[in-house]
């Protein structure tokens, strides 16, 4: 398992990235929500993989 790294503002600011606050059970439901289409392009598969993989990692880090 690897070690929880606390998230770095400024590096992250450094990709062009933002804040977005979200309620557990608002993430809880990210996670686990895929309408993907069967024939969904792999970059819409990919999209949502990693927002539903970010999701239950902030809930992970939150000891949710
Ligand atoms: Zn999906």
């Amino acid at each position: 398992m690897t070690e929880t790294v606390p998230t770095d503002p400024r590096a992250e600011a450094d990709r062009g990235r933002i804040a977005l606050w979200l309620d557990p059970d608002d993430l809880r439901w990210l996670a686990r929500h895929c309408r993907c289409p069967d024939d969904a392009e792999q970059d819409v598969r990919d999209r949502c993989a990693r927002l539903r993989f970010r999701a239950g990692a902030a809930l992970h880090k939150s000891g949710l």
